[in-house]
């Protein structure tokens, strides 16, 4: 028997990374899959779940910014780059079994519902997957401090921050075998030391609506499935 989630109302911050595949770029439907079913499976506890997509793997608004582009240009680039990978996400989860549906802080009406906080609420309700897409709307802003506004404004128990390594490390576990895994971390941990999770924007962000931070390996198929019954091995950020 599967134990019931620690949290039932979760946000996951999915980047456009994780979405990309072995090429490192685009979108590759064969990686979206496992996370969609992973994502799918806690449904029968009746768990509430959301999720922000990023948008690296397609376009990114500093990096075109330092080869010249307009900053603020570029970064609604970056935002329009979102909904593609919304989309995507949405597709497979739909192919997994639950409903989704994609609302973006750039309203688009032909291609996605446009970000309306009470129609998100209220898909929630019905237990659909809400796809928040287009970041926060603003330029010179992240998708991880998207995530970590939509978390507060969703009323979320936990942001869920998926990564390629299963939390935060003291040092980077790919280059460093002395490299330890952090159980626990204070939202002014993170800041003081400058850790490279999730911007500070959005972990101010979390610390002030009080919403605890798990970061992830989004790589084991069930990673996201043990995580919410508290049995992964993950690093929480909260305090
Ligand atoms: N972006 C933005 N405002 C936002 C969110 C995103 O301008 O509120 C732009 C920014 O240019 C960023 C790009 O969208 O580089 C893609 O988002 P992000 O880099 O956060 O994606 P991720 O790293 O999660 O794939």
């Amino acid at each position: 028997a599967t134990a019931k989630p620690r949290y039932q109302r979760v946000l996951v911050k999915l980047s456009g990374e994780a979405l990309a595949g072995a090429k490192g770029y685009g979108i590759d439907l064969g990686v979206i899959d496992p996370i969609a079913k992973d994502i799918a499976k806690p449904r029968p506890w009746g768990w509430k779940f959301a999720s922000v997509v990023g948008g690296g793997n397609i376009y990114r608004g500093l990096m075109a910014a330092e080869g010249g582009m307009d900053r603020a240009r570029a970064d609604y680039m970056g935002m329009l780059a979102t909904v593609m990978n919304a989309l995507a996400l949405q597709t497979a989860i739909e192919r997994a079994g639950p409903t989704a549906r994609v609302l973006s802080a750039i309203p688009m009406p032909t291609v996605c519902e446009p970000y309306i906080r009470d129609k998100a609420l209220d898909h929630l309700a019905k237990g659909r997957v809400v796809i928040f897409a287009g970041g926060t709307g603003n330029p010179f802003f992240t998708t991880d401090t998207a995530a970590a506004l939509r978390a507060a404004e969703m009323d979320c128990q936990a942001l869920f921050k998926a990564t390629q390594v299963d939390g935060v490390y003291s040092a980077d576990p790919a280059k460093d075998p002395n490299a330890t895994r952090y159980d626990r971390l204070t939202y002014g941990d993170v800041l003081k030391q400058d850790l490279k999770i999730m911007d500070g924007a959005a972990i101010a962000l979390a610390r002030d609506s009080r919403i605890p931070i798990i970061v992830f390996s989004i790589k084991g198929q069930t990673g996201l499935a043990l995580e919410l019954q508290g049995k992964g091995s993950s690093t929480t950020i909260d305090g």
